[in-house]
């Protein structure tokens, strides 16, 4: 069974919003629903030693995930391959998970009464591709697959590159994991 994870190498973004895009047209989201913004930090420093960094944000699909204790229903689920999901059928809307969530990845959509967020596009790892947004990403700043595989990209770029989940502190062990720094590194 994999455990999926994305990693994120903020040194290639480069700010587009092409996957924040890629994602509300394949998920037909309404306009004021979003579910991987990209914030912007700085610029900071003084010319010539000026830095600007983009972080992508979504749902960090945390092994330790208080959404799902949070949820009174049972609609806020964990599948064994690790993807945190809503069960449309079974949310009440009650935001219990929403406020639950320390990284604000879920959205209360209004006019169906529930919430969401991102699952990874699981329908589409069960066609054999991608999330949208790692296919979008011409920068390759996405990367996404098994970090219980060696072999996998995801693995190499977390145990090589010292990449880190945010706010690790609070131990959720989110499976989005990134790598920061100001020496941009293309592939
Ligand atoms: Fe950054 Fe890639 Fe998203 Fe563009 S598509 S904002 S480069 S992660
Ligand atoms: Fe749940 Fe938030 Fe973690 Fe996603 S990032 S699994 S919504 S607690």
């Amino acid at each position: 069974m994999p455990r999926y994870a994305m990693v994120i190498d903020t040194r290639r973004c480069t700010g587009c919003h092409s996957c924040t895009i890629a994602c509300k047209i394949h998920n037909e989201l309404p306009v004021d629903v979003i579910y991987n913004p990209v914030v912007t930090k700085g610029p900071e420093g003084v010319f010539p030693h000026v830095h600007m960094e983009h972080l992508p944000l979504l749902c960090m699909h945390c092994a330790n995930a208080p959404c799902v204790n949070a949820c009174p229903t049972g609609a806020s689920q964990q599948r064994e391959d690790g993807i945190v999901f809503v069960e449309e059928a079974k949310c009440v809307g009650c935001k219990a998970c929403l406020m639950a969530c320390p990284y604000g990845a879920r959205v209360f959509v209004p006019s169906k009464g529930v919430v969401q967020k991102c699952n990874f596009c699981l329908e589409q790892l069960e066609l054999g591709k991608e999330p949208f947004c790692v296919r979008t990403c011409h920068q390759k700043a996405r990367i996404f697959g098994d970090i219980t595989d060696e072999n996998s990209q995801v693995f190499q770029l977390v145990h090589k590159e010292g990449a880190e989940p945010l706010l690790p502190e609070l131990d959720t062990e989110a499976h989005v994991i990134y790598i920061r720094g100001s020496e941009a590194k293309m592939p």
